[in-house]
């Protein structure tokens, strides 16, 4: 099989329903363009939770550094390290925002696993860290 340099596709354009994804489907083969698989980071529930209802971000929307209740808190209790401005929890970090934000994934997004099973090209990958989850890439995509 002829192998072709990656093209990058960006974040934000990831399909997240399968009407989306049978778009994409359709406008790559336009392109002439094969996906070579399409990841699923398969985190347990309670992780993402805890991971999203610590975080903390700097109010100062200049700033906007990160911080995390348990594992990285600010020196000074609410309170940014690098601009003194408040440390706050956002909105949509709530666990009652993250639950809603599960539920619309679990009902929109989840089906596209049995959309890229179907084509061929899923992998799953139950891991909770970045590097586990790149070195799975790799590995798949070197085989
Ligand atoms: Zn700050």
């Amino acid at each position: 099989m002829a192998r072709c340099r990656p093209v990058p596709i960006s974040a934000n354009r990831l399909p997240r329903t399968i009407p989306q994804a049978e778009a994409l489907k359709v406008l790559l083969a336009k392109l002439g363009i094969k996906l070579d698989m399409a990841v699923n980071i398969d985190v347990p529930r309670n992780v993402i939770l805890d991971r999203l209802t610590t975080r903390r971000t700097c109010s100062n929307s200049k700033c906007q550094a990160i911080y995390n209740v348990k594992s990285m808190p600010p020196k000074k209790e609410g309170v940014c390290d690098k601009c003194g401005s408040p440390v706050v929890q956002r909105e949509d970090e709530t666990e009652a925002a993250i639950s809603h934000r599960l539920d619309t994934y679990n009902k929109k997004t989840a089906p596209l696993i049995g959309f890229y099973d179907k084509e061929g090209m899923l992998l799953t990958v139950s891991a909770t860290s970045s590097e586990a989850v790149i070195a799975a890439i790799k590995k798949k995509l070197s085989a």
